[in-house]
């Protein structure tokens, strides 16, 4: 059995009756929606159309929020619906950047993460989902993919899925939709919007002939803690991989590697909505998730700065906290891969080797202490920004936040700093962070639904 939703749009009046069942069927607080109709206009007057689409989870069969997710805390059921247990919840919104369909919210009263789960509840008895039995024009359907008949009339009927190439096979499709209210590139934002409240409207790079006029708010999940946990990140693969080739006095650079990991760990933990359940990453870990690989990658860190502490040296010991070192600073790019909502961070093809020389310049930065450092390194590090911001990303979503990467404040700013620490290596781990933060941000710019 392989359950999910068709939304006929044209037989839907755009009532929100579903919404309104939804939220009361399984308590969704203010602000947040597990499904929402989005109304979009097309022309001048009198020439104008106007258009509804119901959106929602899609019960992908290849979802990313379960790859992401580091606690299983979502899971794909036998029946093809993707549920989320809360009570393995650590709250940190990974699956909120894998989703590129924006189905997934944190409920703050909880602090964990919500989503539409097909009204599981009252599918085992039999009962169909809230949407499905208050729809009053009989829009919603449930239906089994696994059954032939089912996926011949749809075939017939040309119904379509949501960003069909983002290749997570949604199980939610649409019957005589508009493509642009299925796709957020096709309208010209939130800045339109004529009777919805938006607090903190996205901003809509381009311009396009139709007009979101009702939308739901939208957050950006990861902010400066994500920032800040990159550069200290970065500082302490630097700090192992500069004491690994021994670029300097490996005792401060060992305590160096792990002060800045603590500080990396510490931040880590502040950003989730359940700090208190961190351990989960560890005792209940999904081995596919970065997440819980990344965690592992800095145990290990940890594990090989100590000998430093204690003014160890050896081959295999400069081996092993070299590979490691380089590991802790490159699996964030294996993270972003993971993050298939935004584009920006998985599209980009570059990053793991951004991310080495990364790691390289920031050993510099420490063995400039001791005057021990390489100009071929800073600089090759600074080209290759250059070559990252010159380079045109492949999709269109990834375009739109590379333009937006391009004109945040803090980027070019960025590259300057990068350009001046070829001569003075420091000045590296200020670029780290003006990088880092414009990086965080643009990513999350472009509206996903
Ligand atoms: Fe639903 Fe998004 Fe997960 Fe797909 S990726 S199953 S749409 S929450």
């Amino acid at each position: 059995m392989r359950l999910g939703f068709v939304l006929d749009q044209e037989s839907c009046i755009g009532c929100h009756a579903c919404t309104v069942a939804c939220k009361q069927e399984n308590d969704v607080p203010l602000g947040a929606f597990r499904t929402w109709v989005k109304w979009i206009e097309h022309g001048e007057f009198p020439d104008t159309k106007r258009a509804a689409a119901v959106l929602r989870c899609n019960h992908c069969a290849d979802a990313p929020c379960v790859t992401i997710c580091p606690t299983v805390a979502l899971h794909k059921r036998p029946d093809g619906i993707v549920d989320l247990d809360a009570a393995r919840c650590i709250g940190c919104a990974s699956c909120l950047q894998a989703c590129p369909y924006d189905a997934i919210y944190i409920d703050d009263r909880a602090g964990t993460a919500a989503k539409c789960h097909f009204c599981a509840h009252r599918m085992e008895v039999d009962l169909a989902p809230a949407c499905v039995a208050v729809c009053p024009e009989q829009a919603i359907w449930v239906v089994d993919f696994d059954d032939p008949a089912t996926r011949e009339e749809l075939d017939r009927r040309r119904a379509a899925p949501r960003k069909p190439e983002r290749a997570t096979r949604p199980q939610t499709f649409y019957l005589g939709a508009d493509p642009a209210a299925l796709d957020p590139l096709a309208v010209d934002g939130a800045r339109t919007l004529s009777h919805a409240e938006v607090p903190d409207p996205m901003p809509a790079p381009g311009t396009s002939e139709a007009r979101a006029v009702y939308d739901v708010p939208r957050r950006r999940m990861w902010g400066w803690r994500i920032a800040a946990y990159l550069v200290t990140k970065a500082g302490a693969s630097g700090a192992l991989l500069a004491a690994a080739l021994g670029l300097g006095d490996p005792r401060a650079l060992g305590a160096a590697s792990l002060v800045l990991l603590a500080a990396t760990g510490a931040l880590l933990v502040a950003d989730l909505h359940k700090p208190g359940r961190f351990l989960f990453l560890l005792t209940k870990g999904n081995p596919r998730s970065w997440l819980v690989r990344g965690s592992y990658v800095l145990l290990a860190h940890g594990a090989l700065s100590v000998p430093y502490l204690f003014g160890a040296a050896s081959l295999p010991l400069s081996v092993a906290a070299g590979a490691v070192a380089l590991l802790t600073s490159v699996y964030t790019a294996f993270l972003f891969r993971q993050a298939r909502g935004r584009e920006l961070w998985c599209e980009d093809r570059l990053l793991p080797f951004q991310l080495g020389l990364q790691a390289a310049a920031a050993a510099c930065a420490f063995g400039w202490v001791w005057g021990n450092w390489s100009f071929s390194v800073m600089a090759a590090h600074a080209a290759f920004l250059l070559l990252g911001a010159t380079t045109a990303p492949p999709t269109r979503h990834a375009r739109r936040a590379h333009a937006l990467l391009l004109k945040h404040p803090a980027f070019a700013p960025g590259l300057v700093a990068a350009a001046a620490a070829v001569a003075f290596p420091p000045v590296v781990l200020v670029a780290f962070a003006l990088l880092d933060w414009a990086l965080v941000r643009a990513g999350q710019e472009v509206p996903l639904s």
